[in-house]
């Protein structure tokens, strides 16, 4: 919840930052231009704008990507997420699904293996969600690996999430270590990482890609990676915009409309940047506490997410699964051979423990739910499986 009083500082940081020169093509990099002949799908994309497959717009299905940050809590999720997210279908009838970048502290482990049965994406965003963006631009790969890989170890241990649905990460702040988050993502099998925004590759919008060469995107929030990383996806966050060109990558940051009906036809504009030119994905990316700030949000959020229900070309899908999609481009008459409906797995948290537990670096009592035995000091940075000393 204290999350929110970083956003002011966040659009100040990333409207200063995008007033610098672009760091598209960095100085001294060894990589080559992407060459479309060599860099094909499904394990390589150059950056760019075209259309993966390079199918026409109206065969290819319109993604839309809703994602929230931060930790799932009891209240959160009983009052938004599963209000929103469960009973609502794609055309092809399979439950929608969306991606929970999630932090530790105050996270209810219990929540978040039922949005995970629900078919729900749980993704990494960090263990202390350390505050100032300094910690995370000098961060060392031991750090992000502790930050993110510990988060993973958390989940999976607590919440009972498998290891190899946990494939992505955003970093707080979208503030990135440059090749060292590349590097982190690397060492530990993940696939792509959702951090980083652009302003110049929002109309037409960038479709996501490889890091097998050097990437085209602007850089607004430096240091972005330079290196190499075959393989590995950048999900890039495509500004949106309002009609004084005011850019902003979480809908949070974006200027603040407190009408309704604005807001609806200021969601819609954005959407059809993307519905009318070439279908990159489009991002909806929140924190809950956009919600809590001006509830109508909510009733718009729920008119917008109706909306999309009444198109026969949109689907409401995971980072994963659209990543699915743009390694296997498949036209909308064919999806049914590329996205089977998600079948509830066998591991269940019915009735998760509520643990009163100890963190060691500053002795505050903190109480987190959990799907298995409590562990016996509260997880934390360098001791995710919470084992006391
Ligand atoms: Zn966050």
């Amino acid at each position: 919840m204290g999350r929110l009083a970083f956003v002011p500082q966040l659009l100040a940081l990333i409207l200063v930052l995008q007033a610098l020169p672009s760091h598209s093509l960095p100085k001294g990099s060894a990589k080559e231009l992407c060459n479309e002949s060599k860099c094909k799908p499904p394990a390589c994309r150059c950056s760019g704008t075209d259309i993966p497959g390079n199918l026409a717009a109206k065969d290819v299905p319109q993604m839309v990507l809703l994602t929230f940050d931060d930790a799932i809590t009891r209240l959160l999720y009983n009052t938004y997420y599963k209000n929103i997210l469960f009973n609502r279908t794609n055309p092809n009838n399979c439950n929608i699904s969306t991606t929970f970048f999630t932090t530790h502290e105050y996270n209810d482990y219990g929540a978040t293996n039922w949005l995970y049965q629900q078919g729900h994406e749980i993704a990494l965003h960090s263990i202390t969600h350390q505050p100032g963006t300094d910690y995370w631009k000098d961060a060392s790969v031991d750090t992000l690996t502790k930050e993110f890989i510990g988060q993973r170890e958390i989940l999976k241990q607590f919440a009972l999430i498998p290891e190899k649905d946990m494939k992505g990460m955003r970093t707080p702040f979208l503030q990135m270590a440059g090749d060292n988050t590349y590097q982190m993502i690397t060492e530990n099998n993940l696939e792509w990482d959702c951090s980083w925004p652009t302003s110049q590759f929002s109309d037409p919008p960038m479709w996501p890609y490889t890091l097998d060469y050097t990437s085209q995107q602007d850089c607004p929030i430096p240091p972005c990676p330079v290196s190499k990383f075959p393989g590995k996806w950048v999900v890039p966050m495509v500004d949106w915009s309002n009609d004084d060109g005011i850019p902003c990558s979480m809908v949070d940051t974006c200027p603040m409309i407190d009408d309704p009906v604005e807001l609806f036809a200021f969601i819609k504009q954005n959407f059809h940047r993307h519905y009318d030119s070439n279908r990159a994905p489009f991002p909806f990316f929140i924190h809950a506490a956009w919600f809590a700030a001006l509830p109508m949000r909510f009733d718009v959020y729920v008119q917008f997410l109706d909306y999309l229900e009444s198109l026969p070309d949109v689907y409401i899908v995971s980072v994963s699964q659209m990543l699915e999609w743009v390694k296997n481009p498949t036209e909308l008459s064919k999806l049914k051979d590329l996205w089977k409906c998600w079948s509830i797995p066998e591991t269940n948290c019915a009735r998760p423990r509520n643990c009163e537990l100890i963190r060691q670096d500053n002795g505050e009592t903190r109480y987190m739910t959990s799907c298995t035995t409590c562990p016996q000091v509260y997880p934390w940075l360098g001791n995710p499986s919470g084992t006391s000393s």
